[in-house]
């Protein structure tokens, strides 16, 4: 069958986008009428006027999803109910793939290749599996000691408040919906202000599918005005959140002065990849670490961004590194073809750009890129950039950059790999190229990081828990592990 090819610009002038909330079934806009302007990275070019939630406006919307709880609209239905419509509403996210992909890519950069093979696909495919989850997971009857009837059921937390970053906007929310949905819950959802568009369309489609009305709200706008609300709400029973460590060190405390609501957070990262010099394949182990630095634009939370290489291999090995980085060039994101997108603003880029800068006073050396790459639309686009003799005390690889730049620290053994790799405070992931299986299994148990690759770095599936060590976390996303984290445990004894 021929491919048919999609004029992604032509479609993105056909686009109308609603920037209203999503509360109780409805679109509304805020209620002093405050909105803000959504701007795309790829050219500057203006979106939408989004709604500029505030204190009242997630209080409504609390308001709402307490209400479906409280009259059981949602939580009451069978897990069998809830499954057949999470897979609807999982099937509709599919159904509007390609409308999806286009906004996520407009709101947020990212190639559209992306948006529609990796970013949409997953959301649904979240949607799908914690949905179809449900009916197979099992309450327990406790062994107790005099044979008295005791049960342990699982029941919805409530009402779940969840703050999500703008790196992978709609898989972000979805991670956080999915389960919490599944498992019974109503949501209130705060997507980041810089890349609202795509979870407004999931409360459009999730109506649709037959989600009732109040059980998901999406309240857009700023972190202080509208996810402090949130995170401080007296009837807001917990909060997932995905963002900075900064941030989310202040949503455990605003959980805990509020009403000690639970909150867990998934963090950010500064991931290294270690390179042993008996790698069996270092073409391998090259095209893996660059592809999976750059992929995102470097804006992954998980982004091996810590390349750690046995020091008689280096040279050898940086030189087979940057054969690959011809593919990984920014071009424009809604061409089909393109592998790298933009930045996802002006601030983000600026910060990127001056971690180069630090990097260069530092005395690391730049092997490529390190500079903004000006493109005839506009739009903020950063060359990948590799640095070699990095040291781990140096900012740039100490800090999480959250863009395009590797750093390249040499080692000379094991013990020193483990060290480097371990001395950060972050530790969500990892990974280690050996074909030694007692070095792989040893080395992967030493480094605290929630996940480990070994000999690759690009597995992902919904069925494994996803989070960090350290303070990269204190949660976890997806699989049956997350499920937990959406409900309460109940003890109920009984004496006949
Ligand atoms: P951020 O912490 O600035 O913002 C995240 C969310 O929190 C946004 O919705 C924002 O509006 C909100 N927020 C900001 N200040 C707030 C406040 N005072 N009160 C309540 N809410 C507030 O993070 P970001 O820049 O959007 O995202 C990048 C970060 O997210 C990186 O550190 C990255 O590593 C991390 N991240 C982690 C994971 C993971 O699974 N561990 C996944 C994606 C991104």
């Amino acid at each position: 069958m021929a491919e048919i090819k999609i004029d992604w610009h032509e479609r993105a002038k056909d686009l109308r986008i609603d920037g209203r909330a999503f509360i109780d079934g409805e679109r509304v806009d805020a209620l002093d009428g405050s909105t803000f302007e959504c701007f795309s990275p790829i050219d500057g070019r203006k979106l939408a006027d989004v709604v500029n939630s505030k204190a009242a406006d997630v209080d409504r919307a609390v308001v709402a999803a307490r209400s479906a709880f409280k009259d059981r609209r949602w939580a009451g239905l069978s897990p069998r109910e809830r499954k057949q419509t999470m897979i609807r509403f999982a099937d509709l996210v599919l159904a509007h793939k390609a409308e999806l992909a286009l906004l996520e890519t407009l709101d947020m950069g990212k190639p559209i290749s992306a948006s529609l093979s990796v970013d949409v696909n997953s959301a649904a495919n979240s949607l799908r599996w914690f949905g179809e989850s449900i009916d197979k997971v099992y309450d327990e009857i406790a062994p107790t000691a005099d044979h008295t009837l005791a049960m342990i059921t699982r029941e919805p937390i409530g009402v779940v408040g969840a703050i999500v970053p703008w790196n992978y906007p709609i898989l972000m929310a979805c991670w956080k919906i999915a389960p919490a949905l599944a498992t019974g819950n109503s949501i209130v959802l705060k997507p980041s202000e810089k890349s609202p568009l795509t979870a407004l369309r999931l409360g459009d489609l999730a109506i649709e599918a037959g989600i009732p009305k109040g059980v998901l709200n999406v309240v857009p706008g700023f972190g202080p005005e509208a996810g402090t609300p949130l995170a401080m709400h007296l009837d807001v029973d917990c909060i997932a959140f995905t963002g900075s460590t900064g941030v989310g060190k202040k949503i455990q405390i605003m959980a805990g002065q509020s009403n000690l609501k639970r909150a867990w957070c998934e963090l950010g990262g500064k991931s290294p990849n270690i390179v042993f010099a008996d790698c069996k394949d270092l073409d391998k182990a090259a095209a893996a670490s660059i592809g999976s630095i750059f992929y995102n634009q470097g804006e992954s939370c998980n982004a091996p961004s810590r390349l750690l290489v046995e020091r008689s291999i280096k040279d050898e090995f940086v030189k087979k590194l940057l054969t690959h980085l011809p593919d990984y060039q920014p071009g424009d994101p809604l061409d089909a073809n393109t592998t790298m997108g933009a930045i996802v603003d002006c601030g983000q880029m600026e910060n990127v750009l001056k971690y180069i800068e630090s990097g260069k006073s530092q005395g690391a050396k730049l092997r490529a890129g390190g500079e903004r790459v000006l493109t005839e639309t506009g739009g903020f686009y950063i060359s990948p950039t590799v640095f070699d003799d990095v040291t781990n005390d140096m900012k740039i690889a100490a800090e999480e950059i959250f863009g395009p730049v590797l750093s390249i620290i040499a080692f000379d053994t094991e013990q020193e790999a483990i060290a480097i790799a371990n001395d950060t405070e972050y530790g969500l992931a990892a990974a280690v190229w050996t074909q030694d299986l007692t070095r792989a299994h040893m080395v992967s148990r030493a480094l605290r990081a929630g996940t480990v690759h070994v000999n690759s770095y690009d597995e992902d599936d919904i069925t494994v828990p996803f989070g960090g060590y350290k303070q990269s976390g204190n949660g976890r996303d997806k699989s049956l592990h997350a499920l937990e984290k959406y409900t309460e445990l109940k003890t109920t004894w009984i004496r006949l």
